[in-house]
């Protein structure tokens, strides 16, 4: 079976807002909520290891149809299902041909933007 790391990328990347039609330097970038501060939508980010955008979201924000990105192996997962757990403070993700990877309910995880 194969591993499976979730989470945030950190070096070479950068943050456009379509909204705004803005690249926005990484000084500029709201690191809590990866959203932009003047609109307030997601920002589209370009992680080192891929040609895909990704948006940076937390489990809440996440649906089965999502992708996730797994930076074990830098390929898109598929997810098979978001379930909450633990009164809501951690959620177990469902990942294609991996199985159940647990995330806290504040990880943002990088996701294939669609
Ligand atoms: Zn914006």
């Amino acid at each position: 079976m194969s591993s499976v790391r979730l989470g945030v990328g950190s070096i070479d990347e950068e943050y456009l807002c379509r909204q705004c039609n803005t690249v926005l330097p990484e000084n500029k970038v709201n690191k809590k909520t990866w959203c932009c501060d003047s609109c307030g939508d997601k920002l589209l980010i370009k992680i080192e290891d891929t040609d895909h955008r990704i948006v940076r979201l937390i489990p809440s924000e996440m649906n089965r149809f999502d992708d996730v990105f797994n930076y074990y192996d830098n390929e898109f997962l598929e997810l098979k299902g978001v379930i909450e757990h633990d009164n809501g403070k951690e959620y177990i993700l469902g990942v294609a041909g991996y199985g159940s990877y647990k995330v806290k309910k504040n990880d943002f995880i990088d996701c294939r933007w669609k």
